[in-house]
């Protein structure tokens, strides 16, 4: 160990069963208590394919876009005039019937499994066991935000003097528009979508450009689910037709996930008018997300948290690992070992279950990647080699010289790497605080001390310890940052439904 203070006892009693433990969350056989919520919870994090019925199930369907029910999409202004006319209707449906509308949802999602995972592949380019988690997610937030909503949006009676009666009541705001990503275009979109709708709202949905179909068929399950065609309609386009959307008076609320600069445009479109009410905004946006090791971490279980974390879906996460800081006294043999890793990864086809990460969503982002490592050629450590066509960025390790390298987020395969040297870690985590985001932060240790001094200096949403820093759980790990990574509530956790709400008190004289 390199800092001579540490005691014996500061170590944990048996790091194997620690490891284990910690990385054992994503186990499907690890249970927590907010199964309150969770009474057929899904298992949002499903890495791994639990059986081969579901590699049968999709196979097929991958090789041919399976058919997305068409005719649903509708232009903004009528789409939001038929979510105000059928709103006085759909809020006074009580919670129970809302609720019941994503049970629904949920198990006929389920049913469509294999369809959606395969448009996920051939549309999101996600990999298989990324499609599968897609779906499992969306499963997740249609069930918890039903569970929740039962138990969170009763009316509460609140205390007062004798003769005096306060009651606090949940309701609809009206209309919402929900701007989702591209990067979870079924889960995202459906857990927008299904908060808003469950809160008594009616809703104008908008998929991101690249990933139209899932949307659409997603709206049409929901549909068949019982929600009413107008409580539920689908516009589709990009900047432009978000940008009529917002801007339109008649929008109550947006939720919205997707870049920092449309986040802010999206602000600036809600106070462009005067004679506009004040609506919120829920905005979940990016990360330039650290991950800490020290020198008591296990480095085996740094180096497979560091690839899945950086490299997983393509690094095409909020959530992913953009900056590795390793203490220096492990660094050398921690790139070593992180090396040999990645010399065992395969890019390619994300259709083939033998490659671990595919392509990047479009060419946009490929250039702008590629663009990026081609200017820090010379900071390269390590490069993952990738199929000669197709949009596929080498999975990358790239070092920086100074943090003063690395200030935006750059949404693909690229973990920059650098180090801080034994008792600078405050000031190492005040550095990262200071880019300004705060979505996810990691941290590999086995010294209890070093992980409240991280938990009291992170100023992040997500702090992840001993394990990676992908894959939020609905509602174990509610999921959303601060700063310029968002404004909360976090999708997946107990508060998010009520910034959906108008909360009313009633006060009555008896
Ligand atoms: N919730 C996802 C995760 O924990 C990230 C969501 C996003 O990329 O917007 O990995």
């Amino acid at each position: 160990l390199a800092d001579e203070d540490i005691s014996e006892d500061e170590l944990l009693a048996d790091p194997v069963e620690k490891v284990l433990e910690v990385g054992g969350t994503r186990h499907p056989a690890i249970r927590l208590p907010s199964e309150l919520f969770m009474p057929e919870r899904a298992n949002s994090e499903g890495l791994d394919l639990e059986d081969s019925a579901i590699l049968a199930d999709i196979s097929g369907k991958v090789a041919e876009m399976p058919s997305v029910p068409a005719g649903m999409d509708s232009d903004v202004a009528s789409a939001i005039a038929n979510a105000q006319s059928v709103y006085p209707a759909w809020s006074v449906t009580p919670v129970e019937q809302r609720a019941a509308c994503l049970d629904r949802l949920a198990s006929l999602l389920e049913q469509h499994r294999a369809p959606l995972m395969a448009i996920a592949v051939q549309e999101a380019k996600k990999t298989i066991p990324d499609a599968l988690a897609e779906v499992r997610e969306a499963v997740d937030f249609c069930r918890y935000y039903a569970a929740r909503a039962r138990h969170d949006l009763a009316p509460v009676e609140l205390p007062g003097p004798t003769g005096e009666r306060n009651v606090l009541r949940h309701e609809g705001r009206g209309v919402w528009a929900a701007i989702a990503p591209w990067n979870f275009p079924l889960a995202i979109f459906l857990g927008q979508v299904a908060a808003a709708l469950v809160a008594g709202n009616t809703v104008v949905a908008k998929p991101a450009p690249q990933t139209p179909d899932i949307a659409r068929y997603a709206v049409s399950l929901a549909h068949q689910a019982g929600i009413p065609r107008g409580a539920l309609q689908l516009v589709t386009g990009g900047g432009d037709v978000g940008a009529a959307l917002t801007g339109d008076l008649r929008i109550a609320g947006v939720v919205f996930t997707g870049s920092v600069p449309t986040a802010k445009a999206i602000a600036r479109n809600l106070l462009a008018d005067d004679a506009r009410p004040l609506v919120p905004l829920i905005a979940e946006t990016g990360g330039l997300n650290a991950m800490f090791v020290d020198s008591t971490a296990l480095s085996e279980q740094v180096v497979r948290d560091v690839v899945i974390s950086g490299f997983q879906s393509a690094g095409q996460r909020c959530s992913a690992l953009r900056l590795l800081l390793l203490q220096e006294e492990i660094a050398e043999h921690t790139i070593e070992m992180l090396v040999g890793a990645m010399r065992e990864l395969v890019v390619g086809d994300p259709a083939n279950p033998a490659n671990d990460i595919g392509p990047v969503i479009d060419q946009a982002a490929y250039e702008k990647l590629m663009a990026y490592r081609a200017q820090n050629a010379a900071r390269i450590i390590h490069e993952v080699p990738v199929p000669a066509t197709g949009h596929f960025v080498p999975p990358t390790l790239m070092r920086l010289d100074s943090l003063d390298q690395l200030n935006t987020e750059w949404f693909g395969p690229i973990v920059h790497v650098a180090t801080w040297p034994a008792g600078k870690l405050e000031e190492t985590i005040a550095a990262v605080n200071a880019k300004g985001f705060g979505l996810t932060m990691g941290l590999h240790s086995r010294i209890a001390r070093v992980s409240e001094t991280v938990e009291t200096c992170a100023r992040v949403g997500n702090l992840y310890i001993n394990r990676s820093m992908i894959g939020a759980v609905v509602g174990s790990q509610p999921f959303g940052g601060e700063g310029l990574s968002g404004t909360g509530p976090k999708a997946g956790g107990p508060n998010y439904l009520h910034r959906f709400c108008a909360e009313r008190t009633t006060s009555v004289d008896t």
